[in-house]
């Protein structure tokens, strides 16, 4: 099995060919690596080869590795689906972005908080654009009016969109997720909403990254690719 190390010049050297094929600058990608299920040990592994964009995406998860992490510089996403009751940890462990923020009752949640802290949050607005997780992300006709809603809410300061691409072989088929996402993203932008940017596309896993980057990803999501196969159940918002 290969070390985490390895995988990741692997992972470096996709982006670097998909961005080549492409004809985009490798720089306007980012790795984020997805940690579920990952040891803190492990993660570290990931820290020592320069990486320093992680995401989690439990509460629970984030909640026990933080101590172990919080010393070591680095960048914490979160990309799972946020119960409002946890909102508060998300702002404690140090999260500087939400990439999963899909209703109008967790932008009001965690506003709240971030009001009583004294702080402002970067979030990515989740757009179901395959149709199917139908539990989590805006529907891609809603999304618009959910980024306005969310406008409103200063404390919370849109930079941009996530999906999950389809869950499938076919190419044209997760292609267009990919496509559906970036649509959305113009159609915002030139909206010239207060408070809103559309500079980030996080979209792209393991399985599709290639894909992603050349339908115009910024953030790609990482996460079996590197640490290898999880033992422990998938999640439901995450089964790929
Ligand atoms: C786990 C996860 C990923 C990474 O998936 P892999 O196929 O392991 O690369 C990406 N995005 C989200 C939201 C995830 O939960």
């Amino acid at each position: 099995m290969n070390t985490v190390a390895q995988n990741i010049r692997i992972i470096r050297q996709r982006m670097l060919q998909a961005c080549l094929k492409a004809g985009r600058d490798p720089q306007e990608v980012k790795l984020l690596l997805a940690t579920k299920t990952v040891s803190a040990e492990r993660i570290k592994e990931a820290f020592a080869c320069g990486e320093i964009l992680i995401a989690e995406n439990k509460v629970q998860e984030l909640k026990e590795k933080y101590p172990a992490l919080c010393g070591i510089p680095h960048c914490s996403h979160f990309i799972g689906h946020l119960q409002s009751n946890k909102v508060k940890d998300i702002v404690r462990c140090g999260v500087e972005c939400v990439q999963s923020l899909d209703s109008l009752h967790l932008a009001e949640k965690l506003h709240q908080r971030l009001q009583e802290e004294g702080k402002t949050l970067e979030v990515l607005i989740q757009v179901n654009t395959s149709g199917e997780n139908s539990k989590f992300g805006v529907a891609p006709e809603r999304a618009l009016e959910l980024i306005y809603q969310v406008s409103k809410l200063d404390t919370l300061k849109v930079n941009g969109l996530m999906t999950i691409g389809a869950l499938s072989e076919d190419e044209e088929k997760v292609r267009s997720c990919f496509r559906l996402l970036k649509q959305i993203g113009f159609q915002a932008a030139s909206a010239v909403i207060a408070n809103v940017r559309m500079r980030e596309f996080s979209m792209g896993m393991s399985g599709d990254l290639e894909w992603a980057i050349e339908e115009g990803a910024t953030i790609i999501r990482v996460g079996s690719a590197v640490f290898g196969k999880r033992s422990a159940p998938l999640p439901v918002d995450a089964a790929r």
